[in-house]
């Protein structure tokens, strides 16, 4: 009796062990992540990781579009989350844009390889020890192979689709004024409303925020008032959200474009390459790139949303261009095309 007593005694204290050292475990902290290519076809991306041991259970995959996410439970970032922790080899530089690193939830970490194409491709997931003799510390193994998905040619297959054009700024707010005086608040309205008529003759229903020089919601309201006005303009079928600026700095060298999307937002993302992909296509600016940000617009969107800086208004040459008729029209085109592109490729979901 005493003895059973015993028995069950010891083993609810390994249980009771048991479940601590999964709840409580301190979790691994990643320390590095290489990308680099393994042969022709095979992208291997290693991330390294301390004090903790990882396994099948705690990592999952998944490709998307041109994005593989990885999450990892039971870790910390650690100083990956800035860019020094990861490195990209030059020879997996051709193939990817950019890797991000973020604690989406307490102790679990995701991690997110930006190709600069969409792939499809194979994943495969394995573990390494620690090597001292090698200097490689404990590390998740993950090989991609990858196989591009090529654009088909455009066919629309049907007149449904809702376009939110939001030409930045208006009314009271002028938005950024270049050194002769235009306005972004113009450019932005006149380059959203050629946009409108191209996507309309594709066969697309445009809804605009604005369609003259007005205050969406009133002159003077709180930023985030107006920002609101805007994103309420969006009927809710509405399939994409594209809002139209122009960038703006101190100094008047500053130059180029970007295209931005929502933290984590792969359909987001997805406009936001492809926006990018058709302003780079169109030429006379540098790309500055695809970046994640949490503008107001984008994060209450309810449909992908994407925000696109036109150029630099700040900068004499770019200030020019986008208030040339000729170049305004170019960056509409490049926006349908981007739209046309977005849903193109809607099988890829
Ligand atoms: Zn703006």
């Amino acid at each position: 009796m005493l003895r059973k007593i015993l028995t069950c005694f010891s083993l609810l204290i390994v249980f009771t062990l048991a479940a601590t050292n999964t709840a409580f475990a301190k979790p691994a902290e990643i320390t590095g992540i290489n990308a680099f290519n393994l042969d022709k076809e095979t992208v291997r991306i290693e991330i390294s990781y301390r004090g903790g041991k990882l396994d099948s259970s705690d990592v999952s995959t998944s490709l998307n579009l041109g994005i593989l996410s990885v999450e990892m439970h039971n870790t910390l970032p650690g100083r990956v989350s800035r860019i020094s922790g990861t490195q990209i080899e030059s020879g997996a530089r051709d193939s990817i844009d950019k890797i991000l690193a973020n604690e989406t939830q307490p102790k679990l970490t995701k991690v997110q390889i930006q190709f600069k194409s969409f792939l499809e491709g194979d994943v495969q997931v394995s573990f390494e020890p620690s090597n001292r003799s090698a200097k490689k510390s404990d590390r998740v193994i993950i090989d991609v192979k990858v196989t591009e998905i090529k654009d088909e040619p455009f066919e629309f297959d049907g007149g449904d689709r809702v376009i939110v054009l939001d030409p930045g700024h208006g009314g009271s707010d002028a938005g950024a004024i270049g050194p002769s005086g235009v306005t972004e608040k113009y450019v932005s309205l006149e380059v959203s409303l050629k946009a409108r008529d191209l996507l309309t003759a594709s066969g697309y229903q445009v809804v605009m925020t604005r369609t003259t020089d007005i205050d969406v919601a009133a002159p003077g309201v709180p930023d985030s008032t107006e920002l609101q006005a805007r994103v309420d303009k969006a009927p809710p079928n509405a399939a994409l959200f594209i809002s139209v600026h122009c960038n703006a700095f101190s100094n008047g060298k500053a130059n180029g474009m970007e295209t931005y999307h929502a933290p984590m937002a792969v359909q987001g993302a997805r406009l936001a390459r492809l926006l990018n992909e058709e302003l780079e296509r169109l030429g006379g600016l540098s790309n500055r790139g695809v970046k994640a940000a949490r503008f107001y617009v984008m994060t209450h969107s309810q449909c992908p949303a994407s925000l696109i800086e036109l150029g630099f208004i700040t900068n004499p040459r770019e200030e020019q261009l986008l208030a040339s008729d000729d170049y305004q029209q170019k960056l509409a085109q490049a926006i349908t095309n981007a739209v046309n592109r977005y849903f193109n490729q809607g099988g890829y979901e």
